[in-house]
């Protein structure tokens, strides 16, 4: 096999895409500074460029939301929105008033934003400023006449190569004849990469210099399972990945033997397979999956979309939409997990130094109270209508999980002095998702029916490392010892508590893992709806003795990258 010509990226998004180049040249957006027509002129022109862009923004956004998702059509409409914020429009107006041409006012507006917001140095705010440029781009491309390139028009066989994608322009690929995506920027969380995921394209981002090291019509491999592109790769190479690729269709395929079925090790012992999600449309989907009920829905989105608090009722309607839409299965309702990557605007937070170790989740709607009542009571409200129970995130230590029981007992007289009916015994949880939560999981195993392993924030607690900087991603993995010993100390205490130990961060869905989670005791995993029957099938593959003979194995090794290594060979196909 010729390795030589080999890069190395962030494997954004899963798949294999074999094909040909196609680079994506920056189109360089030249104008004058100074305006030669009247201030009235350039306003006109700006007005008709805003407009024209709010139009097409507009128009992908519902053309996004039909074709990929709610969620996803959000990026899009934020566009939307931020080219009709007036403040930059008026900044807009000024510069043209000061004799700029519309260009160059545009232009200018857009970088004030950026300096402005560019003071943070989150992911979030790199987001947001990645959201500016675009609009910023495109509205001068109407003002200069500039065509976008129709993804419609690329070829069949087509690997992307770019500097960076915008998010319209990633909304706006298809499956059909864009094979892959490989980029010099962005990262796992950067809207580019979500895209790209909620489109199935496989994605290799953050390839540095990527654009001058391959040619127009280049023939590459570009592998968005472990994010590496090969280039001009030799027919060896290039026959190993059909093969890997035809395997990939026929696993595909295999899962859908399992739908309508329950989950059962291969000695007969019943696991649950949940979904996670983010809202009633997420529900349909974890149904459409086959998902047993609903093991993490994240609140957070109820408040981020709205643009204010929602009220009661909003919360009542939405909380009840999920239980409508999963017919009496179970839903595990985690209240606001925000604060850390998830900023909301109008919730007026102080800026802090370090957000993932700052006022969020728990810590917050503690600090909130009236806040917390509210969901609470929307949450207690809409129990009457299905299986439902109630989780808190980021717990680190007892006296939140007090603290927050008073307050719904608090939330519960208050309904039963209003004579409002709703179901006295919802059961309350936990995240065990911090260094604390595992370290004293016996203590607070004793406060609460459940755990819910959040293995995204418990790798990052324990191994002290930001889960979105790619640059330290190399140290983030759920197979690293101190992960195991955590996520091995919370089942155990979840079982010596006698409570049901479940999991719902990403690495449920990791097959590789299956034999530890059995073997820890855990049964219940919640995964994204797209998951459900691969884990299912593989859970299908072990015995409880075969995992706990692996799981032994695994626990005597003393790195990650060794113990992913034994148990993706130990993975039975
Ligand atoms: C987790 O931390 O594993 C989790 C499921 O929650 P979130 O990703 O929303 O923090
Ligand atoms: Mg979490």
């Amino acid at each position: 096999m010729d390795e030589k010509i080999i890069y190395r990226g962030v494997a954004a998004s899963k798949g294999i895409g074999i094909g040909n180049v196609y680079i994506i040249k920056e189109q360089e957006l030249v104008f004058e500074n100074r305006s030669k027509d009247s201030a009235e002129e350039e306003k006109k022109r700006l007005e008709r460029a805003i407009s024209a862009f709010k139009e097409e923004t507009l128009a992908m956004a519902r053309d996004v939301k039909n074709r990929i998702g709610e969620k996803e059509a959000e990026i899009i409409e934020a566009h939307f929105m931020m080219a009709q914020d007036p403040e930059l429009e008026n900044v807009m107006i000024e510069l043209i008033e000061e004799g700029n041409g519309a260009e160059a006012a545009v232009s200018n507006a857009c970088d004030v934003f950026t300096e402005v917001i560019a003071k943070e140095e989150d992911d979030d705010t790199r987001q947001r400023i990645s959201d500016i440029t675009d609009v910023k781009s495109g509205i001068l491309k109407k003002l200069l006449g500039i065509k976008e390139i129709d993804p419609n028009d690329l070829a069949k066989d087509t690997v992307l190569v770019a500097k960076e994608l915008t998010p319209s322009f990633t909304a706006a690929l298809k499956k059909d004849n864009v094979l892959a995506i490989i980029t010099e920027s962005g990262g796992m969380n950067s809207h580019a990469a979500i895209l790209a995921r909620a489109l199935g394209i496989p994605a290799i981002l953050s390839v540095p210099g990527i654009t001058g090291l391959v040619k127009d019509g280049e023939l590459v491999i570009a592998d968005g399972n472990e994010g590496c592109v090969y280039v001009s790769p030799d027919e060896e190479t290039v026959s190993k990945y059909k093969t890997a690729e035809e395997q990939s269709e026929k696993e595909k395929a295999s899962h859908e033997e399992f739908r309508g079925k329950e989950t059962l090790t291969k000695d007969g012992e019943k696991l649950e397979i949940f979904c996670n999600i983010g809202g009633a449309e997420d529900a349909v989907k974890a149904m459409e999956a086959d998902g047993e009920g609903i093991g993490l829905f994240r609140t957070e989105y109820l408040y981020m979309e709205s643009g204010k608090l929602p009220s009661e009722e909003e919360q009542f309607n939405a909380y009840k939409d999920v239980l409508d839409k999963v017919q009496n299965k179970p839903v595990i309702i985690r209240t606001l997990d925000m604060g850390g990557d998830k900023a909301i605007a109008y919730m007026n937070i102080k800026k802090e130094d370090n957000p993932f170790l700052g006022c969020r989740a728990v810590r917050y709607c503690l600090g909130n109270k009236d806040v917390f009542k509210s969901q609470l009571r929307a949450i207690m409200c809409a129990s009457v209508h299905g299986d439902v129970k109630i989780m808190l995130p980021l717990v680190t230590c007892v006296e939140e999980i007090r603290e927050a029981k008073k307050v719904l007992e608090e939330v519960k007289r208050g309904l039963k002095n209003e004579n409002i009916l709703f179901k006295d015994n919802v059961q309350i949880g936990c995240m065990a998702e911090t260094a604390s939560a595992a370290f004293t999981a016996d203590i607070l195993a004793k406060e609460v029916d459940f755990f819910s392993i959040g293995t995204n924030d418990l790798i990052q607690y324990v191994m002290s490392v930001d889960r979105g900087n790619s640059d330290v991603a190399y140290l983030y993995s759920a197979f690293h010892p101190a992960v195991l010993r955590a996520i091995k100390a919370i089942a155990d205490a979840g079982r010596r508590a006698g409570i049901p130990v479940e999991m719902c961060g990403e690495a449920a869905a990791e097959v590789a893992m299956v034999p530890i989670l059995i073997s820890f005791g855990i049964r219940a995993l919640s995964v994204n709806p797209a998951n459900v029957l691969e884990v299912r099938e593989a859970v299908s593959k072990w015995t409880k003795t075969e995992a706990d003979a692996v799981t032994k194995k695994v626990l005597t090794l003393d790195n990650a990258a060794d113990i992913e290594m034994l148990l993706k060979k130990a993975e039975k196909n």
